[in-house]
């Protein structure tokens, strides 16, 4: 594109960015239901600074993780029971630093790194149940693409579609109706997207974390078996206090800035789902 033309397109496209902001800050945000939806245990932890915030503001998080993790390691000694047990574990230490309760992780069980080749419409229909049931006033999920696709990696493609579908899916009470008809649920639509993992034009809401940074660097200590050295011997849920020390210097290197302050990024959505990748 030559220069010129793409200094006309930013002009334009900037006052559609702040548009689509959400009106109220996402830091005085109370009252309200989160649901995340993610392939992994730590696909929430690009989130965690703002679901900590949340959490506190006394809006009632939920984590949705579609798959076990009981595939990735560089450890030759883990099963995969073992390390789907491993990935339950710290999913729920880290949650507990952000003060997210127990009860409020949801696994569906899946295995690690084929999601896409399950049966998408069962995978939707799961979703689609725990929307109804939780009725959720803002979703988290991966970005599925604003402009046009690009290659993710498999489960975070998968998911971000997936994410997508069921919420598209849960607001037409004639689409499984048996939650309806059966379990006394119904039909949710879902009114305001936070979307992460996008690409950095298509973010449009930056959240200042300064109140809960240290809660985030703490709680992605405990992905142990994913970040830190048990990713390639696993010894142990509990770092020692150097190792501890160490990863969150690390963590707190790849927080992202602006004006001065630590932010996590979105593209905020607010609106039918037909048109979350628009
Ligand atoms: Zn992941």
């Amino acid at each position: 594109m030559p220069k010129m033309l793409a200094r006309v397109v930013v002009l334009v496209c900037l006052p559609c960015a702040a548009v689509a902001q959400p009106a109220t800050p996402v830091e005085k945000w109370t009252g309200k239901t989160i649901l995340l939806i993610g392939a992994h245990a730590d696909d929430d932890a690009q989130s965690h600074g703002t679901l900590a915030m949340l959490q506190a503001q006394k809006n009632d998080v939920y984590i949705v993780t579609l798959t076990t993790g009981n595939v990735g390691t560089q450890d030759p000694q883990l099963s995969r029971s073992q390390l789907a047990q491993i990935r339950r574990q710290e999913e729920l230490d880290a949650l507990a630093v952000l003060g997210i309760p127990a009860e409020h992780y949801i696994n569906l069980g899946y295995d690690d790194g084929l999601l896409e080749f399950e049966d998408r419409k069962a995978v939707v229909e799961k979703l689609v149940f725990f929307i109804r049931k939780l009725r959720p006033d803002v979703l988290f999920a991966f970005d599925p693409g604003k402009r046009y696709q690009r290659w993710h990696k498999s489960d975070h493609r998968a998911a971000a579609y997936l994410a997508a579908d069921a919420a598209r899916a849960a607001m037409w009470r004639l689409l499984f109706e048996g939650h309806i008809l059966q379990d006394g649920l119904k039909a949710h639509e879902i009114p305001e997207y936070m979307l992460y993992d996008g690409a950095e034009e298509d973010m449009n809401t930056w959240v200042d974390i300064s109140s809960t940074l240290e809660k985030k660097l703490t709680a992605s200590t405990r992905y142990v078996s994913q970040w830190g050295p048990g990713w390639q011997n696993y010894k142990g849920a509990r770092l020692s206090p150097e190792e501890e020390k160490e990863s969150k210097d690390r963590a707190r290197q790849r927080v992202r800035m602006r004006e001065g302050k630590p932010v996590e990024g979105f593209r905020h959505y607010k609106g039918l789902p037909d048109s979350i990748g628009k």
